[in-house]
């Protein structure tokens, strides 16, 4: 293995499941639901295959799924032609990895927020450049805000890209228009590239916003915008995602995408089509279970004891594990499955400076009520 990949040899989350089914815990660790999505996009899939859409789909995506995708972004009054601007991707992981590859030389810098979702220092490291680490701040209500001083002082001659991830995988945090106009306002400045994660767009709460960085003045010409169908449809499975921006960076993005996969999903393209236009009451419903969900684990983790931070997207919640008289998250995290059988994910396993994170788990809520339940009894025996 060539060093700049050694740092990436297993995941935390593939670490945490492996655990998790070792001891019989329940899976509070890696964010998948336990549910499935709509039954008539099951059913397309099926059709799907049925009819005999087993072979090659076009390079770009399917154009109905690349309609039903420039479609949906309407919402957020954002316009893409679907024709030169959508680009069809195995699931979000893909569009970033190939969106670093195309846009970013060996040398170059991103800059990434920190806690950052693991792939993305490992896609930054597949494209020979350095990431630059901007740490989110814990403010006083428990949400972890953009510190948008940092974030200037981390830019410098070669930054080239930003990636962006809201609602923020592990925190919860949905970024504000503040936020995102500070952001926006750096990346014109500097001229960078921004690269937009946003598989949790439908995943916000308590009325609060989701807004993507591209919509902002100023952004449309230097933003990739990424998503996905996992988070939105309960299919993580199908890794079926989407890269949307300008048609140069797409072309660009495209690129790269083709000699990585080619293509994928053939049968769950159609199907994923058919949710997005179809199915936006569904997802609806989604979210309203999961702020219901949110509500009762981190309820639950309260009552047993743990510094509760504030989530208002995603699948996940933060706490802090001070309470209980634990000084390491990541500790805990390797003994809890053996000591009261439930999985978490120390948030120090998301940073490169686990200093201000020692004490944060990340708990996933996008689970059947009976599981949550069942984990919230057994981490009552902590005390
Ligand atoms: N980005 C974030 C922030 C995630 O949490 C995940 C994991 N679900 C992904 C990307 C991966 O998305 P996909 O399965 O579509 O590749
Ligand atoms: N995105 C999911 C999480 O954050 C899991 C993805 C993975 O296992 N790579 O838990």
């Amino acid at each position: 293995l060539v060093p700049r990949l050694e740092p990436f040899t297993s995941t935390i989350f593939a670490e945490m499941t492996a655990l998790a089914t070792r001891t019989g815990a329940v899976n509070l660790g890696q964010g998948f639901p336990d549910t499935d999505g709509p039954p008539s996009m099951l059913a397309a899939a099926q059709r799907a295959i049925a009819d005999g859409v087993n072979q090659y789909p076009p390079g770009p995506g399917r154009p109905e799924l690349r309609a039903a995708i420039a479609a949906q972004r309407e919402r957020y009054g954002t316009s893409f032609d679907p024709d030169t601007e959508v680009l069809v991707t195995v699931g979000a992981t893909e569009a970033v990895a190939a969106s670093m590859l195309a846009l970013v030389e060996p040398g170059d810098e991103v800059v990434l927020f920190e806690p950052y979702y693991d792939s993305y220092a490992a896609s930054v490291a597949l494209a020979g450049a350095t990431r630059r680490v901007v740490p989110l701040v814990e403010a006083e209500d428990g949400r972890f805000a953009v510190d948008l001083d940092a974030l200037a002082a981390a830019i410098g001659p070669r930054t080239r890209a930003i990636l962006v991830n809201s609602p923020h995988n592990p925190t919860g945090t949905v970024f504000n228009r503040a936020e995102l106009a500070g952001i926006a306002a750096l990346c014109v400045e500097h001229d960078l590239v921004a690269v937009t994660d946003e598989v949790y767009e439908s995943l916000t709460y308590d009325g609060v916003e989701h807004v993507p960085l591209g919509s902002l003045p100023g952004m449309a010409e230097r933003t990739v915008t990424i998503s996905s169908a996992g988070k939105m449809f309960n299919c993580t499975g199908w890794k079926i995602g989407w890269a949307c921006g300008p048609a140069e960076l797409v072309s660009a993005v495209k690129a790269a995408k083709q000699f990585m996969t080619f293509v994928g999903g053939a049968p769950f393209q159609p199907a994923v089509a058919h949710a997005l236009t179809h199915e936006s009451a569904w997802v609806g419903g989604l979210r309203a279970d999961l702020e219901a969900k949110r509500d009762r684990l981190s309820a639950g983790l309260a009552a047993a004891g743990f510094g509760v931070r504030r989530s208002a997207g995603t699948y996940f919640v933060c706490a802090d594990v001070r309470p209980l008289g634990f000084a390491d998250g990541a500790e805990l995290c390797w003994r809890l499955p053996e000591l009261i059988g439930v999985a978490a994910v120390p948030v120090q396993g998301f940073t490169d400076d686990p200093g201000p994170w020692r004490h944060v788990v990340r708990f996933a809520f996008c689970k059947r009520d009976e599981v949550i339940d069942e984990a919230v009894t057994r981490l009552h025996r902590l005390v």
